[in-house]
């Protein structure tokens, strides 16, 4: 008997990552897992660590396409509402792992800490949004993090201050644990003026998603430096290209929707055609934003 059949009470086996992710692709996740507290995410990890299990933190999945035959591991997922808690104590915000990034832009907001309008309406979770250091024009993430709390994949708590934390271009030293919260400080700000620019950035967001109610979609590409993924796929003339049931959306050529029939290795597929086509036409690496699992 492995240790991790301890925690059956949370762990369930074969979940489709089709259900997990926003793409809704992909076949059977091994072993799937929303622990309670960070206790039993510390125990979780220690019992995969010492069956043999690799384990991986899972957020919303806006991020993940899951392969058709598949994915060996533990999946663990923090959507349990002990690491879904905001906590404010003006300029500083402490937010669980779970909580959308949407919805800590709008409780900041209306709480009149200014920074995160710019990312209302972007999908995802904190721990994720955090981890993969979120940014877009106007800002990154890493400009408001003062500290984050994970646990390694050993199953060890750490606290990580702002100096120990190591931010890139689209990423950072916390992808390597599983973030359970992190501690922001942002700036204050007239909660009306915040309300209205979040709004204004909420709108042009969801412009720009209307195929939602058409499949499952995701983000192919991280932003090259100094350009925007789709002003590039529009450049070398793949918006609308379509392999299979995967195809780069009209509205958002940085998206790629999935229709009707639509596998993971189609997705796969075109993913790997926008990347030769840019490296031959516009001499650009690009750099892929969808992890495949
Ligand atoms: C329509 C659309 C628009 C987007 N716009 C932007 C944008 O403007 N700017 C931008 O930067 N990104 C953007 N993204 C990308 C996306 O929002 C981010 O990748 C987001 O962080 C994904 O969050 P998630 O919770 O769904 O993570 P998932 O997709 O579940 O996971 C993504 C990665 O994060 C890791 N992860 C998940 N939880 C944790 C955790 N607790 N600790 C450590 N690692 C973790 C996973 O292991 C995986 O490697 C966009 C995506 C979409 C679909």
């Amino acid at each position: 008997m492995g240790k991790i059949d301890k925690f059956h009470e949370i762990v369930r086996a074969g979940v489709p990552a089709s259900e997990l992710t926003w793409l809704r692709l992909g076949g059977p996740i091994e072993y799937y897992a929303v622990p309670r507290s960070e206790s039993e995410l510390v125990g979780l990890l220690q019992a995969c660590a010492s069956d043999g299990v690799e384990a991986r933190a899972l957020g919303d999945g806006a991020s993940v396409l899951g392969s058709d035959v598949g994915a060996p591991g533990m999946a663990i997922r923090l959507s349990d509402e002990a690491f879904c808690n905001v906590e404010i104590d003006a300029p500083y915000v402490k937010a669980g792992a779970g909580v959308k990034l949407s919805r800590l832009a709008t409780t900041t907001a209306s709480a009149g800490l200014g920074g995160l309008e710019c990312m209302a309406g972007i999908p995802g979770t904190v721990g994720a949004a955090v981890a993969s250091n979120v940014t877009t024009p106007d800002a990154a993430l890493e400009q408001y993090v003062e500290s984050a709390r994970v646990v390694t994949y050993a199953g060890e708590v750490v606290e990580l201050s702002k100096d120990e934390i190591v931010f890139g271009r689209r990423s950072s030293n916390l992808s390597a644990a599983i973030v359970t919260s992190v501690t922001f400080k942002f700036e204050s700000d007239l909660a009306e003026e915040l309300a209205k620019r979040l709004q204004k950035i909420w709108i042009v967001r969801q412009k720009y998603h209307p195929e939602l109610d058409k499949g499952g979609f995701a983000r192919m590409f991280k932003d090259p430096r100094g350009q925007r993924a789709a002003d590039l796929v529009e450049e070398i003339g793949l918006v609308g290209a379509g392999i299979g049931g995967a195809y780069v959306s009209e509205v958002d050529p940085n998206l790629v929707v999935a229709g009707p029939n639509c596998t993971s290795d189609d997705v796969k597929r075109l993913l790997a055609l926008v990347e030769k086509q840019a490296r031959e036409r516009a001499q650009v690496e690009l750099e892929r934003e969808l992890e495949i699992w």
